[in-house]
């Protein structure tokens, strides 16, 4: 299991979680991934929640199980059930949850104005994709990614087949 704290206490804490990645890694390697886990979906201690997830940083698919406490991410561990990974993680897996609280993580949609990218509103921004895809049709494509999960690449395919 790893814990981590919010990234905006600022780079010191980066490098202690990423220290401590490290070495949960090694313990991992060492263990052969058999870290003890809590039940997934079911209250830990102090009132720590664990949930199944896919890993987003890749397309292997390895399953995560996601430590939820206050409506945050605290702690990540990997699925011992999963027949993918069998509990290991590599170390982006277990870099997953701190990437949902990165201060450079996008929020909103970016418009480039005049060479510089301004946020904007999903309704500009759909509207202005919309339109340069009606203007030149043959020139669209998508740029997928293993990291999508299936509802998205679905969601994907259906939009570039049908629309
Ligand atoms: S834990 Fe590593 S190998 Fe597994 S899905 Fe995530 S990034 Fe890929």
């Amino acid at each position: 299991m790893k814990t981590f704290r919010d990234d905006k206490q600022g780079a010191s804490s980066r490098r202690e979680f990423l220290k401590q990645m490290a070495l949960a890694v090694a313990g991992s390697v060492l263990t052969g991934g058999r870290i003890p886990v809590a039940a997934s979906a079911s209250a830990g201690p102090e009132g720590l929640t664990w949930q199944k997830a896919p890993c987003r940083f890749c397309g292997t698919g390895c399953g995560v199980l996601v430590g939820v406490k206050d409506g945050r991410v605290v702690a990540v561990q990997g699925d011992v059930e999963s027949p993918v990974n069998r509990g290991l993680l590599c170390a982006k897996g277990y870099h997953v949850g701190l990437a949902l609280y990165g201060r450079d993580r996008l929020t909103t949609p970016l418009l480039r104005r005049n060479g510089k990218l301004e946020p904007t509103t999903w309704e500009e921004a759909i509207d202005r994709i919309a339109r340069e895809i009606l203007r030149s049709p043959s020139t669209f494509a998508f740029y997928g990614s293993g990291q999508w999960t299936i509802c998205e690449g679905y969601a994907v395919m259906k939009f570039m087949k049908g629309g």
